[in-house]
């Protein structure tokens, strides 16, 4: 009896891992987040029993009845895959996951996926780290910690910063960084849907965020590296399909 935990990716089915793919192919059961592109759903074995427990953004929090659900599907003996948006342990609960499913001796793998946290810099040609304008980076959530919610700690210019989930925040984030110690004039960038058919990038200057107009899910990068462009062409190109 095992459960694998298995990294969707940002989006397009051609950036999954040829693991996660494999294990697809012969699940018997999946349970998928709302983030999940319908192109990787595909790839799911004809037959397997599909649930989709998608949360909405602010909706109610059904992750005991999903625990609750992975262990009884697991106990029913069949091939069950928990399939998550980008990797499984970042920002998705899936530590979590493990937990209940070790508590209740049901044995899981974990395949990791590509994270959209640092997938939307790519795709935008934006590399996270960069000699001479980005030493390091940070991947947050727009409401930092749970015990330290400032993201104004962050705020270096040596540093990126690449916030999840922040749309809504996104006018919030700028002033917490600006009064941090950012110039407004930090270069950002803003990715939607990376990866999917509807990709979109936009820049602007960290004092000008909370105007832009963005739809979720998107990823906001912040640093002297959200100028750059490189490559852009070439990773699209590499990812046509
Ligand atoms: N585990 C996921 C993140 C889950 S949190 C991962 O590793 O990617 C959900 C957030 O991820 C969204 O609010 C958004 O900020 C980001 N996200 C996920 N998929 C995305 C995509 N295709 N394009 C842009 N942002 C994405």
């Amino acid at each position: 009896m095992t459960v694998y935990l298995v990294g969707a990716g940002p989006g397009a089915a051609d950036l999954l891992t040829v693991r996660a793919v494999r294990i697809l192919e012969r699940a018997e059961v999946v349970v998928h987040d709302r983030l999940v592109e319908t192109e990787v759903l595909d790839l799911v074995a004809r037959g397997a029993e599909v649930h989709d427990v998608g949360k909405t953004p602010g909706g109610p929090d059904n992750q005991s009845a999903i625990n609750a659900l992975l262990v009884a599907t697991a106990r029913t003996g069949r091939t069950v895959v928990r399939l998550k948006g980008g990797d499984p342990f970042l920002f998705g609960r899936g530590g979590e996951e493990l937990e209940a499913l070790a508590e209740a001796g049901i044995d899981a793998e974990v395949v990791p996926g590509i994270t959209s946290a640092f997938f939307a810099p790519l795709a935008a040609g934006i590399p996270v780290t960069h000699r001479g304008r980005s030493c390091g980076v940070a991947v947050v959530t727009a409401r930092g910690c749970e015990r330290d919610p400032e993201l104004a700690r962050l705020a270096r210019a040596d540093l990126t910063i690449v916030i999840l989930m922040g749309v809504a925040r996104r006018g919030a984030i700028a002033r917490e960084l600006i009064e941090g110690g950012l110039d407004p004039a930090t270069p950002v960038a803003v990715v939607e849907r990376a990866s999917t058919p509807t990709e979109r990038v936009q820049r602007s200057a960290l004092g000008d965020l909370g105007s832009l107009r963005v739809a979720a899910p998107a990823v906001i990068v912040v640093g002297a590296v959200a100028a750059l462009d490189l490559a852009r062409g070439a990773v699209a190109a590499a990812s046509a399909r």
